[in-house]
């Protein structure tokens, strides 16, 4: 029996094809990056179950508990939110890659436990782009310093950028800022672009995403 989450993911994969093919780009290049955070352990297997490996969370101690739940381990765990430097040790123990380095001294702590578990993690920098003063990520004017400090820390391995846009119901309002983002991507020689949600994940991948952050539009609204 296919339930409702497994029709959601069919149409989401679906419009992650479609948009790639518009923009020239072959839809394998695009991760989609389930988010989890609120959605139940029955959800999640329905998810796994339609074929999804890579969940997104914004909590350790959710993450946590979600995961000695799961009957499947073949699961992959990508930190969404912000990471407060205090579950950094967690953190680097349950995450394949943190979307979300916005600072030294968060990256410091990570590569620090990193090396003590002798792990290479791989990370993308959040940067801010929006003028919203709510927004976390590091500037674009500090950019460049993270970016080299980052660079010569042996137990990190910087993949790319990730950025959210200032909320809209427009999804042509999140375009500058993905397509900015993209810019700085390529001006530092960086692969991964973590861009576009439930609302925008289309015009994302116009603009070079390669992986979408997608909750709302397979799990439902959130409680
Ligand atoms: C919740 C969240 C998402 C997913 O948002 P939806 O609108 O539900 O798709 C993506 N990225 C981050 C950082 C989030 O916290």
């Amino acid at each position: 029996m296919e339930g409702v989450i497994f029709e959601r993911i069919r149409d989401v994969l679906k419009r992650i094809s479609h948009a790639a093919l518009r923009a020239g780009r072959s839809p394998d290049e695009v991760t989609l990056v389930a988010v989890t955070k609120g959605v139940s352990v029955e959800a999640i297997n329905e998810a796994l179950e339609a074929g999804l490996r890579v969940f997104g969370e914004n909590r350790v101690q959710e993450t946590l508990k979600k995961q000695k739940e799961l009957v499947s381990k073949n699961i992959i765990w990508h930190m969404i939110g912000h990471l407060q430097r205090n579950k950094a040790r967690q953190a680097v123990g349950l995450f394949d890659l943190i979307h979300s380095v916005d600072s030294l001294a968060l990256s410091e702590a990570i590569n620090r436990y990193a090396a003590a578990i002798d792990k290479t993690q791989r990370i993308l920098i959040e940067v801010k782009l929006s003028p919203e003063p709510s927004k976390t990520g590091i500037s674009k004017e500090h950019l460049p310093e993270l970016i080299s400090e980052v660079s010569g820390m042996p137990n990190l391995r910087l993949e790319g950028l990730m950025t959210m846009p200032p909320y809209s119901p427009e999804p042509e309002h999140s375009r500058p800022y993905y397509r900015e983002l993209r810019g700085l991507a390529k001006e530092f020689g960086l692969k991964e672009l973590s861009m576009g949600m439930s609302g925008d994940f289309e015009v994302a991948i116009e603009e070079g995403a390669t992986m979408v952050r997608v909750g709302s539009a397979i799990f439902g609204g959130r409680r």
